[in-house]
């Protein structure tokens, strides 16, 4: 992996080969200078020098390996596309300036006017408005299906179809897909599988094992883990993202070095993260179930779960996120869900999610605050609905905020 200019000893870069992903989430892809750091140098800069006009005509032609322009390549975020490949298990990662870029960039290079994609009804709501509003834009249509139904997926097939999209679990509901059962109608319908991993992270599910071509991120959760800054990576075959790649250097909508630098270090304490994470909803996700103020809970580590086998079969934890309806008169459901939220004092009310710090928010007026109420009813989003992403607080201090939540409704 020497880099042009500077041949250092082996000992100083990492190989990959046969680590276990606690050693990879700290160790892998590190680029190190010739100054030897011990910790990832950030390289905030837009361009690179050459010592002759000679060596920059050859590494603009592509003769002479190097950096050129940080659109294209930057080693910062090389060093993050190397380590987030490496967690995945899949040959090239391409860091993206968002998730929602990531997934443009794959519809964008990976397809042509007339194609068209099968995508799970439970996706993000911004993945919709840019299939529906910009994708189609294109000319690529897509069919949206209920993602636990096999044969809905298979239904969705048509002659032009390239790609299936799905997200597992889905957000807040925990539905769960079977990644493995939608790889194999995907690949026998010559598609590929793109899985958003952003709620399990690689450390609990890996979709590429499972048979998917391709996974995506939004590093903005997880990956940061600490509500810093935006930014998305996609994982793949060599050949996928050679074309995502060149769209990126073209498009631009790459990373910038800095938010790179921060992902590096989010990845570093991924796995201790997301096992705590786990842990903490699991727990909270039991006691919920026990309060007499709450009508249900959607969780997949739950054994009420209805996809609990599937979820222990395909994932190694439950994950951080999980809704639950509060119970409340017929009408009254909106206000009791806002009291609930509004009674907590130390969970963050916002959006987000994935974060270290826990946050609590109401989606049928925020994040599907957008569809209509027939959509939202449709999809299971009810007024009575909270979500609740666990952080990392004491597990005890998050039952005494929630406690205050319940004796409002
Ligand atoms: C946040 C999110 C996205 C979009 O990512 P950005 O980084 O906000 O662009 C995509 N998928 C899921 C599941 C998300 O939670």
């Amino acid at each position: 992996m020497a880099r042009k200019g500077f041949e250092r000893p082996e000992r100083i870069q990492f190989n990959d080969d046969g680590y276990e992903l606690d050693t990879l989430a700290v160790r892998a892809g590190q680029y190190r200078s010739e100054e030897g750091e011990h910790s990832d140098a950030i390289y905030p800069t837009s361009s690179f020098v050459y010592s002759s006009a000679r060596e920059a005509a050859a590494t603009f032609g592509g003769d002479e390996e190097g950096n050129i322009y940080s659109r294209f390549t930057n080693p910062t975020v090389q060093a993050f596309e190397r380590r987030i490949a490496a967690l995945e298990g899949g040959e090239r990662a391409i860091a993206t300036a968002s998730g929602m870029a990531g997934i443009m960039s794959l519809c964008l290079s990976l397809m042509k006017h007339g194609d068209h994609v099968v995508c799970s009804r439970s996706v993000f709501g911004s993945t919709v408005s840019l299939f529906d509003k910009y994708v189609s834009r294109a000319g690529i249509e897509t069919t949206y299906v209920d993602p636990k139904n096999l044969d809905a997926w298979r239904a969705a097939v048509r002659p032009t179809t390239k790609m299936f999209f799905l997200e597992t679990p889905s957000n807040p509901l925990a539905e769960l897909t079977d990644i493995a059962a939608v790889a194999e109608i995907a690949h026998a319908a010559n598609a590929k599988l793109v899985v958003d991993n952003c709620f399990l992270t690689p450390v609990l599910q890996k979709p590429l094992a499972l048979g998917a071509d391709i996974v995506m991120h939004s590093a903005t959760k997880h990956l940061d883990g600490q509500g810093r800054v935006v930014g998305g990576v996609v994982v793949g075959r060599d050949a996928d993202m050679e074309e995502v790649f060149g769209y990126i250097r073209t498009a631009g909508a790459c990373l910038s070095p800095f938010n790179a630098w921060v992902f590096q270090k989010g990845l570093e304490t991924l796995p201790l993260r997301m096992r705590a994470h786990s842990e903490a909803a699991l727990e909270i996700a039991q006691w919920l179930e026990t309060q007499p103020g709450i009508a249900c809970v959607y969780y997949s580590g739950l054994e009420s779960h209805p996809q609990h086998a599937l979820a222990k079969r395909q994932q190694s934890g439950f994950g951080a996120v999980m809704g639950f309806e509060v119970v409340a008169p017929a009408g009254e459901e909106k206000a009791a869900a806002w009291r609930f939220i509004d009674a907590t004092q130390m969970v963050s009310i916002t959006g987000n999610l994935g974060d270290v710090k826990s946050t609590i928010t109401h989606p049928a007026t925020t994040t599907h605050g957008r569809m209509s109420a027939q959509a939202r009813a449709e999809a299971g989003i009810h007024d009575n609905l909270i979500r609740l992403s666990v952080g990392l607080e004491s597990v005890e201090d998050l039952k005494a905020d929630l406690l205050r939540g319940l004796a409002a409704i």
